[in-house]
């Protein structure tokens, strides 16, 4: 298959929105990371996005919208279905990088929900992404570009890198802001939870609505809930709330090792792990973002991308405070070290 590179003008838009009405694949950029977008309620173009990045079926994807009108086809008992606080939260982060999660209405295919009663959804502010699924006239699944278990790409050349040859089309569009994906907020059950942190911290969301907002027990993760999707029999026995947490995930070809030392340590802890390598003939990269989480969270992916364009063997990151932004940053930081951290 050829991949159309395509632009964001008008006329390459409408191209994009025809095709994904037609059940064909369009990467895009949205504010979070470059989506991998189909008919959210077509089973067979969604049943494509799994195949071309290779994504585990139960594995669920966010239903993205442009227009808050939109939300209530999608939503088992209609606009009425959706409670008050969601209703707050929506008011306050949409369009934006937040997820939320709602029973599913019938017009919604299990292939989209991967089997599961409710679906995710989400306003994406991205102007581009916008457009896109107002020209296209349909709730858009789209999960992150990337072939399954890859740092997400957040810039038009990383989609490619993945997806040249195997889908219809890419959206050449900017560098992503946020840099890492939506939080996943849950308020189906008696008290919030974040199923997966992001931009918009537990904190931010508290002040909104009034109430305390928990993290999903298995964020706070430990090695034995990394699970290989190729191991059967530790997949079906492990069954966290938002399936994505259970697979391998952002992991580059190089090694990431996490550091997690004091300040005055850093410098001489990391010159003796180089030597180290260096005396193996291996190849060791840094990166430090000096606790700054945004702009850890808009780099993190970039630069673990071109790093293994590089050829690295070994990257070492330096660990972030995990208090808001930095929690959410770490949880990427964490998973594409397999949760190998050097004290
Ligand atoms: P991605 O498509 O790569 O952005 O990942 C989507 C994330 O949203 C995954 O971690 C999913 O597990 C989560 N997700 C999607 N739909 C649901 C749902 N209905 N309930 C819980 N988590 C969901
Ligand atoms: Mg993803």
């Amino acid at each position: 298959m050829q991949t159309k590179r395509l632009s964001e003008s008008e006329g390459d838009i409408k191209l994009a929105g025809e095709i994904l009405r037609n059940g064909g694949l369009v990467a895009f950029p949205t504010e979070t990371v470059y989506g991998l977008g189909a008919n959210a309620l077509d089973a067979e173009a969604v049943g494509a996005v799994y195949k071309a990045k290779g994504r585990p079926s139960d594995n669920p994807m966010i239903v993205h919208i442009a227009d808050i009108g939109d939300l209530g086809s999608l939503v088992r008992g209609g606009r009425d279905g959706i409670g008050r606080t969601a209703a707050q939260v929506m008011e306050a982060f949409w369009p934006g990088p937040l997820t939320l999660i709602f029973p599913k209405s019938s017009a919604v295919p299990d292939a989209t929900t991967g089997g599961l009663e409710t679906v995710a959804i989400r306003m994406p502010s991205n102007d581009t992404a916008h457009r896109l699924i107002s020209e296209a006239g349909i709730p858009i699944a789209a999960p992150s570009a990337n072939i399954s278990g890859k740092p997400s790409p957040t810039t038009s050349n990383d989609v490619l890198e993945d997806m040249d040859g195997r889908i219809d089309a890419v959206i050449m569009g900017e560098n992503c802001e946020v840099g890492i994906e939506s939080t996943v907020l849950d308020l189906s059950s008696d008290r919030p939870v974040i199923l997966r942190p992001g931009v918009i911290t537990s904190e931010l969301i508290s002040e909104i609505i009034g109430q305390e907002v928990f993290y999903d027990d298995t964020l706070l993760g430990t090695p034995g809930q990394m699970i290989d999707p190729q191991d059967q029999d530790a997949l079906s026995s492990f069954k966290p709330k938002s399936p994505g947490v259970k697979y391998t995930h952002y992991a580059p070809k190089a090694k990431v090792r996490l550091i997690e030392v004091r300040e005055s340590d850093f410098t001489e802890k990391v010159s003796q792990l180089e030597q180290e390598l260096r005396e193996q003939g291996l190849k060791s990269a840094i990166l430090n973002y000096n606790d700054n989480a945004k702009q850890a969270a808009k780099n993190l992916f970039a630069d673990l991308r071109e790093l293994d364009r590089q050829k690295y063997d070994v990257i070492f990151i330096k660990t972030l405070d995990k208090s808001g932004l930095g929690f959410s940053v770490m949880n990427r930081m964490l998973k594409s070290a397999g949760y190998d951290i050097i004290r």
